[in-house]
């Protein structure tokens, strides 16, 4: 018996820009053609492994959808027991991928952040690089696994200032950590969370800052409860960003655990289902 996962993605312009930098992966779809600035994807699977993701680029003229692309195409799933070490290399690899496209193109700045999602067997893992975010969902409860890598954040933390006042001020924005860095300018240290033991319906969502400056927690939570099925859930998700500006790209990827992977009832036969 595998891990049965659905999952659905939404990916909208917004409102105000003109291109969308979003990118996703979701257990292997993601957005192919650039022109296309609004996507929809669902995928139900069953596996052992399974991995999904949501990059937000940033750069002038095409440069964010090019390191966003980038990214997603070197994404994969990964073993947990090697996950720390497989994905710190992976995140390098595609790293200075994006520096040498930025390199080829006349040292144009390109760069993307990075929120993903590891599913192994009956465990899952999230990690980040930047500020797109990772949320976990159970009993009613909304958490946040993934860590923001911005000035503002670091203020948070220090004590200097409340979220409130970091939102309104110019670091809110400002990272402090994404894929697109030369290695002489600082290292990458992608943030990893605690494990989790996956257990039936739980939730994920991993989305870009244009979700989560439009959409405040708790909204996102009920968003997520209140809403029938992965793909209903991204779709209201994106449409209450798009109702309170859109003044971003917005990507919603949704993930609910069917049913964790479970070994003995194999052992157990039908009465294990
Ligand atoms: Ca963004």
């Amino acid at each position: 018996m595998k891990l049965q996962i659905e999952g659905a993605v939404v990916t909208h312009v917004g409102r105000v820009r003109t291109k969308n930098e979003d990118n996703y992966s979701l257990f292997g779809k993601y957005r192919k053609n650039m022109k296309k600035k609004t996507r929809k994807d669902e995928k139900t699977i069953i596996s052992r492994r399974a991995a999904a993701a949501v990059f937000d680029g940033m750069g002038g003229e095409e440069a964010g959808e090019i390191a966003s692309l980038i990214a997603t195409c070197m994404f994969s799933a990964c073993a947990l027991e090697k996950l720390k070490e497989e994905v710190s290399q992976q995140v390098q690899t595609v790293n200075d991928a994006i520096c040498s496209e930025s390199k080829r193109r006349g040292n144009i700045r390109m760069g993307t952040t990075m929120t993903a999602l590891y599913l192994d067997q009956n465990t899952a893992v999230c990690c980040n690089v930047g500020d797109s975010r990772c949320y976990f969902l159970r009993g009613g409860v909304l958490h946040q696994l993934s860590v923001d890598h911005s000035e503002a954040m670091h203020m948070i933390e220090m004590g200097i200032m409340s979220e409130e006042e970091a939102r309104k001020s110019n670091g809110w924005h400002i990272l402090t950590q994404c894929l697109g860095i030369f290695r002489e300018e600082f290292l990458i240290e992608p943030h990893f969370s605690q494990p989790i033991v996956l257990q039936p319906d739980d939730m994920f969502l991993l989305c870009s800052d244009g979700l989560t400056d439009m959409v405040m927690d708790k909204e996102i939570g009920s968003i997520l409860q209140i809403s029938e099925n992965a793909k209903k859930r991204a779709e209201a998700l994106v449409e209450a960003a798009l109702e309170n500006g859109g003044k971003d790209n917005v990507t919603a990827l949704v993930i609910h655990v069917k049913k964790p992977y479970a070994p003995w009832r194999k052992l157990l036969g039908r009465r294990g289902e």
